[in-house]
């Protein structure tokens, strides 16, 4: 992926058009194998085009004792926060940001 394309809006700016197609462009990947257990993002943030390498480390919370336990059955859908974290320029981002300042939701099975 180059960053030829890449977009230099305003960091947090407002109206930040969304392109959904470079979100298809991003893969979103579950490692559940690993320890501790992550989420990873590469690819095309959908506000600025910025090569996105977001990785989410999942925290686990323990049953607490006497509550129901149980699995679900099937694969578990879980839904991360991704932020932009690209190292391109933009505009008045503060010098201990990266990224465009923008968030999305995109959802991973494993
Ligand atoms: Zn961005
Ligand atoms: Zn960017």
């Amino acid at each position: 992926m180059t960053a030829n394309n890449h977009k230099p809006i305003r960091w947090e700016a407002p109206k930040a058009k969304f392109h959904k197609e470079a979100l298809e462009r991003c893969t979103a990947s579950a490692e559940p194998d690993r320890r501790p257990k992550q989420v990873t993002v590469h690819g095309p943030c959908p506000y600025c085009f910025g090569e996105v390498n977001f990785v989410q480390v999942l925290q686990l919370v323990h049953s607490l004792p006497g509550a129901v336990v149980g699995q679900a059955a099937g694969p578990t859908t879980l839904a991360v926060t991704v932020r932009c974290d690209c190292l391109q320029r933009h505009p008045g981002r503060p010098t201990n940001e990266a990224g465009c300042g923008h968030t999305w939701v995109v959802t991973v099975e494993f």
